[in-house]
């Protein structure tokens, strides 16, 4: 009976030690899809919103639909629309930004590197122990290097 109760003990302890890893991943996915882009989420509701629209014409062409309806309807629709047009245009345009942002400082870090490099390649300063070396020596005064 002592056994039992320890092999359960172990199964228990080991199901919750195995559970975050089970349980992880699909969190990991879970996030990474919400991060995804509200692009993608704001893609597939213009397309429902298309689609609904479609369907509503279709509904008052078929007579299910008054006037009013249709033109309340779909005036609601097409605000949507657009509301979702104007910030897909704002999200790609704030993209098309960070990219070129992302461009013009990298291109600034490898300018600054450059220039970085050039003045670990000063001469008044020792290259084996970084010393400053007085213009005119040939030998480091820190470490004896020759020059
Ligand atoms: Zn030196």
């Amino acid at each position: 009976m002592v056994w039992f109760a320890c092999a359960a003990l172990v199964v228990l302890a080991g199901f919750f030690v195995l559970m975050p890893l089970f349980r992880e991943p699909k969190n990991k996915l879970g996030t990474a899809f919400a991060a995804e882009t509200e692009l993608d989420r704001l893609l597939n509701r213009k397309a429902v919103v298309y689609a609904n629209l479609k369907d509503l014409e279709l509904e008052y062409k078929m007579g299910r639909l008054s006037d009013a309806d249709f033109q309340q309807l779909g005036t609601g629709y097409k605000n949507e629309a657009s509301a979702i047009l104007y910030r897909i245009d704002q999200i790609r345009a704030s993209e098309g930004r960070d990219k070129t942002s992302a461009k013009a400082s990298a291109s600034r870090k490898s300018r600054r590197t450059e220039s970085g490099s050039g003045q670990g390649r000063d001469l008044s300063r020792c290259p084996s122990c970084g010393a400053e070396v007085i213009p005119g020596k040939k030998f480091c005064a820190d470490c004896g290097h020759r020059f």
